[in-house]
């Protein structure tokens, strides 16, 4: 509703978030103002080169201003949409209908935390050893976002520890020690699937791919579809 009656829409924060919301904006309600800014100097950084100047120059067709290399100085809220302006670095104001700060999301760690000798990072995520334990106790296993090992916070990066996790648990209760057992890898540099609405995306699968194997694989539906199977819906 506040999104539909907008006229101008700032995005802070160019992440998977942010990049995906102002491509699906875009081509959801192509009459509105839209503006996406991050403080890197390219869309992600961490991956190819290929990738973010593709995905740069998609969305600037699709309309979308992308202010590259500022940082939002006074955002009033993190956790939600707000009608307000946006001071950057370099002293420019830009002003909005709804501005949305998408600048990263701490995990509820709530519960972690109550364990013996658990440690948190920076990042507001559980430090682990090798195996994904956090704490003092041997047999107590983390996984997924409130990890710190070193993945991204993505259901990518869950599709490879619980696989993991799951070979390693079986092993232990077969008696195995821990400490023998193969310790979890991360992702050395995860796959993404960055869809720019339905129709149109990029993707870095081992190397950058365009708009048809991103539509194919999340744009057309979002896993919508995939999630009801799963969920019996
Ligand atoms: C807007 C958005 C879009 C995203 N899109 C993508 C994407 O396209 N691809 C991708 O790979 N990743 C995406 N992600 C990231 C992905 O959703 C997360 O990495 C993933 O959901 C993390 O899974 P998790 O199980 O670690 O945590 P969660 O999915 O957050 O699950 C944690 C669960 O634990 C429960 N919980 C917490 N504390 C307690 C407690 N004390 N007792 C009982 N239960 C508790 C919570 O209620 C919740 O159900 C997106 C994230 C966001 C916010």
């Amino acid at each position: 509703m506040q999104l539909s009656s907008a006229k101008s829409v700032v995005i802070v924060g160019a992440g998977t978030v942010g990049t995906e919301l102002a491509g699906e904006i875009a081509a959801a309600q192509p009459d509105k103002d839209i503006t996406l800014v991050s403080s890197d100097n390219t869309l992600f950084p961490m991956y190819p080169a290929k990738l973010g100047a593709q995905l740069k120059r998609k969305l600037e067709r699709a309309g979308v201003n992308i202010v590259l290399g500022q940082r939002a100085e006074n955002l009033l809220h993190l956790d939600r949409p707000y009608a307000g302006s946006v001071k950057l670095t370099d002293g420019r104001v830009i002003s909005a209908d709804l501005v949305f700060p998408v600048i990263g999301s701490r995990p509820n760690t709530a519960l972690a935390q109550t364990l013996s000798g658990v440690a948190t990072a920076p990042s507001g995520r559980i430090q682990t050893d090798k195996w994904l334990r956090p704490s003092k106790y041997p047999n107590v296993f983390i996984a997924g976002d409130i990890a710190d090992i070193g993945d991204g916070m993505t259901i990518v990066a869950i599709s490879r520890q619980n696989p993991w996790l799951i070979k390693t648990l079986k092993q232990a209760l077969k008696g195995q020690a821990i400490e023998d057992l193969k310790p979890y890898v991360p992702w050395k540099k995860a796959p993404i699937l960055l869809p720019l609405g339905p129709k149109i995306g990029n993707s870095w699968l081992f190397a950058t791919v365009g708009d048809w194997v991103t539509r194919q694989m999340k744009g057309k539906d979002l896993f919508i579809s995939k999630y009801r199977k799963a969920f019996g819906r």
